[in-house]
């Protein structure tokens, strides 16, 4: 087991990506911390997790509260666990053209997917530090790296994950700590079935339809499994061999 002894937080844990990276994260041995708002959802996650064998503990945070996400921290490291990776994956996913977008829709959008990434890694760091050892995975998107239509918010939003995530990684640089980003295409959670749907009805396209064009709009041939996600995020939590360090992983699909 690659991450026997370890300690991980995955933040929007409760479904989707987030809950597959803490599967595959406790099934290598990792003691998963599940967190987001919903308390139910994380702790199906966490109580699913531990009847396959593995150790998860479920708590509830909002990565867009300074004072939330202080108490994940304390919880995370109750009974002395030292945390050794953290997985920023909370998000959430927004579309309109430029003029139908509000500074309400900016805002939230840029709380969720950069200022909770920021608050989480500040949060973390430290100890990380102090131990010299430590592994930061964002979870960006292609929208990361290039732009399309109708997503100026989430895009923007997703390239201040990046460039966060590049300038806190020479930060750390030398220092046993690393940050990574990962940028999945489409991946089949909740998130694209909610696009989809938003689109068929925009566009009075069936929801296959719908679909369809999504994936030809970005040179997707198919939808991304979470599991797909979760290996990537693995892949840079890996501590026994030479962990890259300010990366940004395309998984395109
Ligand atoms: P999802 O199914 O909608 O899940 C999002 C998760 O984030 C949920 O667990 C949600 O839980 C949590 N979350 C949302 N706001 C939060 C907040 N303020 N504080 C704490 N947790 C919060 O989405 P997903 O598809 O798994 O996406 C996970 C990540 O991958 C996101 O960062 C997303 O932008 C990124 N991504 C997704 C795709 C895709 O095609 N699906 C592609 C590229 C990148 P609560 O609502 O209970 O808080």
């Amino acid at each position: 087991m690659k991450l026997a002894g370890m300690t991980a937080v995955i933040t929007g844990g409760g479904r989707g990506i987030g809950a597959a990276v803490a599967r595959e994260l406790a099934a290598e041995g990792a003691a998963v911390v599940v967190a987001a708002r919903d308390l139910d959802r994380v702790k199906t996650v966490a109580e699913s997790i531990e009847r396959s064998g593995g150790k998860a503990r479920a708590v509830r945070c909002d990565v867009t509260d300074p004072s939330s996400v202080h108490a994940l921290a304390s919880a995370a490291s109750r009974q002395g666990a030292a945390i050794d990776i953290l997985i920023n994956n909370a998000g959430m996913a927004h579309s309109a053209p430029l003029q139908k977008i509000t500074l309400e829709d900016w805002q939230r959008v840029f709380a969720v997917n950069a200022t909770g990434t920021f608050l989480c890694t500040q949060a973390f760091v430290p100890g990380m530090l102090e131990r010299k050892r430590g592994s930061i995975v964002n979870v960006a998107s292609v929208a990361g790296l290039v732009g399309a239509r109708y997503i100026a918010v989430y895009a923007a939003a997703k390239h201040a994950v990046i460039g966060f995530t590049r300038s806190v990684a020479a930060e750390l640089e030398g220092t046993g700590v690393t940050c990574n980003a990962v940028c999945p295409g489409f991946v089949d959670t909740d998130m694209t079935k909610e696009s989809v749907a938003r689109v068929a009805v925009k566009t009075g396209k069936s929801p296959d339809a719908a679909l369809a064009a999504m994936l030809a709009s970005s040179s997707q041939r198919r939808l991304i499994t979470p599991d797909e996600v979760a290996h990537a995020v693995l892949a840079l939590c890996d501590f026994s061999g030479q962990r890259p360090n300010g990366t940004a992983v395309t998984i395109a699909g």
